[in-house]
C-alpha cells in the first residue's frame, strides 16, 4: 500500500510521519490489547511520545513544545493509530486544552501547564457535553457564580474521557447572568483532587484504555485564576479547542481506519480458498480500494483544517474541521467494516484484532460531534439551507 506522503507535506512533516510510525511499531496493536487486558494506562507510549517531542509538537517553544501547530499533532495522532496504538488523550489534553491555554491562558497559566502538557508530566481533559444539553451545547447548564475572588461551579458531565488519569479537566460552563439566551462559554480549569468535583465512571463497550466519566460538581470553589481567557471571549475561545479536537478525531479515524485496512490487504494477498488469493477478486478488492480512496481523501481535508487553524484562520478551519471529522469519522467506519468483513470468521476473532474495532471506529462518528450535525452546521452555514430545529 502506498505510504500517507502527500504533495502538502514538507520534508520535515515526512520525516515527522515516518519516525512517529517507526515508535509507533515498537507499540503497536499487541502493546494496547495487553494494557486493555491488564486495565493498565498506555503510560510506556504516553512517556516515550512526549519525550522524544510529539506530545508538545503543536505547543509554543518557550513553553518547552515544538513550535509546530496541528499539522504537526495530527500527524502524531494518525501514525499511532496507523501503527494499532492511537493515544485518544492526545485530542483533549495537547490539542484541546493545550491550544486554548496558549491562546487564551495567562502567563501564570501557560507557564504552569504548557511545559508539562508538552513533556507528558502533565494530563488535562475537557469537559463540555452534559446529560440534558448532548448535541445541542447551547442548553448547557454548568454554572459558575462569583463570590468574593472565587468562582463556584455546578452542575454535571457525561462521557468525559480520561478524567481518572488527568490532572485537571477543562470545564466549560457559563456564568450565572449569561444563563439564558445564546451559548457565552466560560473554561475553568478543575484539579482532579478539587472538592465537590465527583466522578463516576461510565460502563462503556469500548475496548480501550481510556475511559469516560459522569462528572458531578456540587459546589466547586476555585480561585480566580481557573478562569482561562476572558469570561466575555464567548464562542472564539471555546473554538480555539473544538477546532483542534475535530482535527484531532479526523486523525483518530484515518489512522485507525489505515490500521485495519492494512490488516485486510495483508490478509488479502494471502488467504486462499480457490486458486488465486481472495484479493483477486472483485468484491473484495474494490471495497477495500474505495476505503483507501476514502482515507486518502479525508486526510487531504484534515490537512487543509491544520493548515488554516495554523495560520490563524479559524473560520475557515472551522467548516474544513468539520468537513475532516465528517469524511474521516465515515471512511474510518467503512474501512473497519469491510476489514473485518475480508477477514471472514477470522475477522471475529480475537487473535486478529479487528472486531474491537467496530465498536471503536463509531468514536469518531459520533464524537466530539455526529454525522448529523456536521451535516445540518454544511448545510446551514455552506450551502445556506434554512434550520429545522
Ligand atoms: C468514547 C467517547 C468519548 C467522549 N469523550 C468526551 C470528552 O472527553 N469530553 C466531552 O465533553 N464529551 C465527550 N464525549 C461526548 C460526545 O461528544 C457526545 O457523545 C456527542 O457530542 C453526542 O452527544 P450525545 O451523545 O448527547 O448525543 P445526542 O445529542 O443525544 O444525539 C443523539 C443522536 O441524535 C442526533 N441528533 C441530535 N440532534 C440532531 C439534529 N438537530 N439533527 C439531526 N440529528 C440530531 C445525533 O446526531 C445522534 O445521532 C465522548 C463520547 C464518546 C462516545
Amino acid at each position: 500500500m502506498s505510504t500517507a506522503r502527500t504533495a502538502l507535506e514538507t520534508e520535515e512533516h515526512q520525516a515527522l510521519r515516518a519516525a512517529v510510525a517507526a515508535l509507533g511499531k515498537r507499540y503497536g496493536r499487541d502493546y494496547m490489547t495487553t494494557v486493555i487486558r491488564e486495565g493498565k494506562h498506555t503510560d510506556e507510549l504516553w512517556a516515550e511520545a512526549a519525550k522524544l517531542g510529539y506530545l508538545g509538537v503543536n505547543l509554543p517553544e518557550e513553553y518547552g513544545g515544538g513550535g509546530g501547530g496541528m499539522a504537526e499533532l495530527s500527524i502524531v495522532l494518525e501514525e499511532l493509530g496507523a501503527a494499532g496504538s492511537p493515544l485518544l488523550m492526545m485530542i483533549v489534553s495537547p490539542a484541546i486544552c493545550g491550544m486554548v491555554i496558549a491562546r487564551f491562558g495567562t502567563e501564570e497559566q501557560k507557564r504552569t501547564w504548557l511545559p508539562g502538557l508538552a513533556d507528558g508530566s502533565l494530563t488535562m481533559a475537557f469537559g463540555i457535553t452534559e446529560p440534558d444539553a448532548g448535541s445541542n451545547s447551547h442548553r448547557i447548564t454548568t454554572t459558575a457564580r462569583r463570590d468574593g475572588d472565587d468562582w463556584v461551579l455546578t452542575g454535571r458531565k457525561v462521557f468525559v474521557s480520561g478524567v481518572d488519569i488527568a490532572d485537571a479537566t477543562l470545564i466549560v460552563g457559563r456564568t450565572e447572568d449569561a444563563r439564558s439566551g445564546k451559548l457565552k462559554p466560560c473554561l475553568f480549569i478543575v484539579p482532579r483532587d478539587a472538592p465537590g468535583f465527583g466522578r463516576n465512571q461510565i460502563d462503556m463497550e469500548l475496548h480501550a484504555p481510556e475511559k469516560q466519566f459522569e462528572l458531578v460538581l456540587d459546589d466547586v470553589r476555585l480561585p480566580a485564576d481557573a478562569l482561562v481567557g476572558d469570561e466575555d471571549a464567548g464562542l472564539l475561545q471555546l473554538f480555539a479547542g473544538l477546532n483542534p479536537e475535530r482535527i484531532m478525531t479526523a486523525a483518530f479515524g484515518i489512522g485507525m481506519g489505515r490500521f485495519a485496512l492494512s490488516r485486510a490487504v495483508e490478509y488479502a494477498r494471502t488467504r486462499q480458498v480457490w486458486k488465486d488469493p481472495i484479493g483477486a477478486h472483485q468484491a473484495i478488492a474494490h471495497p477495500l480500494a474505495t476505503a483507501h480512496i476514502d482515507l486518502e481523501l479525508s486526510r487531504l481535508m484534515m490537512q487543509k483544517a491544520a493548515r488554516l487553524y495554523d495560520e490563524g484562520d479559524d473560520v475557515g478551519a472551522g467548516e474544513a474541521a468539520n468537513m475532516a471529522k465528517y469524511a474521516a469519522g465515515e471512511a474510518c467506519v467503512k474501512a473497519v467494516d469491510q476489514a473485518v468483513h475480508t477477514l471472514g470468521g477470522n475477522g471475529l476473532t480475537r487473535e486478529y484484532g479487528l472486531a474491537s474495532l467496530i465498536t471503536a471506529s463509531r468514536v469518531a462518528r459520533i464524537a466530539p460531534v455526529s454525522r448529523e450535525m456536521i451535516l445540518n452546521y454544511v448545510s446551514h452555514q455552506s450551502l445556506g439551507l434554512p434550520k429545522s430545529y
